[in-house]
């Protein structure tokens, strides 16, 4: 650091120095320090940032990582209502959907025909599955496609398909290992907090089960990913234990492979629209956004070093200063985003490979491709650009929307119980 940012570090408040210092000395950050940050303020706010830079810099270099993937969302019917959920549709709703096994296989060869490493399988939870339901999608997608990546299932599905199996968690991740699972995302975790999920998402997966999926699958050796969803009701006290607490569970497993912030797409969102809950906020402010990810990046130092930032929910020119805020992976080409485009977000269904590389080159860092467990496949250190086969595909309307895929006749959802 030059003399320069050690004179704004002396004229900082003393707390918010002295923690970014020992940030600096590779020591943990407590929870308690965590949540000082947020109460930052003026220039402090601005150490914060450049901390977690560096930091970033430290673990990871100057390259931005994005994987080449498709999310197949099989079918968005589902028997919960949580509160920020906009993509699903009860059994007895119209526009109820889901994909047979044959159109998720092809969606999964097509992506992969595209240069796609990973299929991101998740779905709602619809009554009376059967639970072998997932194990045969990804056989079937492993039969023709043996060496793509199935990111697939969060805890929530996982719990259901054991519950639909009478069976428990540790055999039915076992079960699903076998069929072709190769990672699971970590989604479902909104806020750690019981008293909290209560409220937003009544009736949606515990804490303690939640933990009990994530710590099960890290003991038999799947990986997954970890979130967090803020800027609703939650607090910057609920945020930074929520962290602490994923923390905590890498120390244990080891077995996360990033942290993903994701904000809060309030304007479909059921308990925004109908206002169901006083105080509920319209998803992070950019100063708020801005600092959940660098005291992420902060927090998590030394235990987990991907911190990625959203392009579907925070656009790119957002995306682009996360990237100087402590993020250090850009996600995923998506090809089929719904869930945050559900919820009101406008920024895309999908972005190509060339236009991750731009975004990320814009900001002076170097993009690179990377599996699903962030091993670098290709890296761009200099603009050759010539097209990726994704980068080539002239009319994107050819992979479908969600708008049109619940009007469509043949993927109508149909309710065992009336056949
Ligand atoms: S978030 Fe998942 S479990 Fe909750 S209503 Fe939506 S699809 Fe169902």
């Amino acid at each position: 650091m030059s003399v320069n940012i050690d004179s704004l570090f002396r004229n900082a408040d003393p707390v918010i120095s002295d923690i970014l210092n020992r940030t600096l000395s590779e020591k943990e950050i407590s929870a308690k320090d965590g949540l000082e940050l947020y109460n930052s303020d003026g220039m402090d706010f601005h150490l914060i940032g450049l901390v977690a830079d560096e930091i970033r810099r430290r673990r990871v270099g100057n390259i931005v990582t994005y994987v080449v993937n498709r999310n197949i969302n099989f079918t968005n019917v589902c028997i919960k209502q949580c509160g920020f959920c906009a993509f699903s549709r009860d059994f007895r709703e119209e526009e109820g959907y889901f994909l047979p096994t044959e159109e998720i296989v092809r969606r999964a060869k097509e992506a992969h025909q595209l240069g796609a490493t990973e299929v991101c399988i998740q779905a709602g939870l619809p009554p009376d599955m059967e639970g072998d339901v997932y194990e045969n999608i990804c056989r079937a997608i492993k039969n023709e496609i043996p060496d793509i990546h199935i990111h697939g299932f969060s805890p929530e599905e996982v719990l259901y398909g054991a519950t639909r199996s009478n069976t428990s968690i540790d055999e039915y991740l076992k079960r699903l290992k076998e069929s072709g699972v190769d990672t699971l995302p970590g989604t479902a975790a909104e806020i750690l907090d019981q008293k909290l999920r209560d409220k937003i998402s009544p009736g949606r997966i515990s804490v303690k089960d939640w933990v009990d999926v994530i710590k099960t699958a890290h003991k038999i050796g799947i990986n997954t990913t970890s979130t967090m969803m803020f800027g609703h009701l939650e607090t910057p006290q609920d945020r930074v234990e929520h962290i602490a607490k994923i923390r905590e569970i890498q120390k244990e497993t080891g077995g996360f492979t990033e942290f993903v912030p994701l904000d809060f797409i309030h304007s479909e969102a059921p308990m925004y629209k109908h206002e169901l809950h006083e105080g509920i906020k319209q998803g992070g402010s950019g100063k708020d956004v801005l600092l959940t990810h660098a005291i992420a990046r902060i927090m998590l130092n030394n235990y987990i070093d991907n911190i990625q930032m959203s392009w579907v929910k925070e656009g790119q020119k957002m995306s682009q200063l996360l990237l100087m805020w402590g993020a250090n992976d850009f996600g995923g080409t998506l090809i089929n985003e719904s869930i945050s485009t559900s919820a009101g977000s406008e920024h895309g269904q999908l972005l190509r490979p060339k236009e991750i590389k731009r975004v990320v080159r814009e900001i002076g860092r170097i993009p690179a491709e990377r599996n699903t467990k962030y091993k670098i496949l290709k890296r761009f250190d200099i603009a050759d650009e010539h097209d990726e086969e994704l980068d080539k595909v002239k009319d994107v309307s050819q992979f479908g929307s969600y708008v049109e895929l619940i009007k469509i006749d043949k993927y109508k959802y149909k309710n065992p119980r009336n056949e």
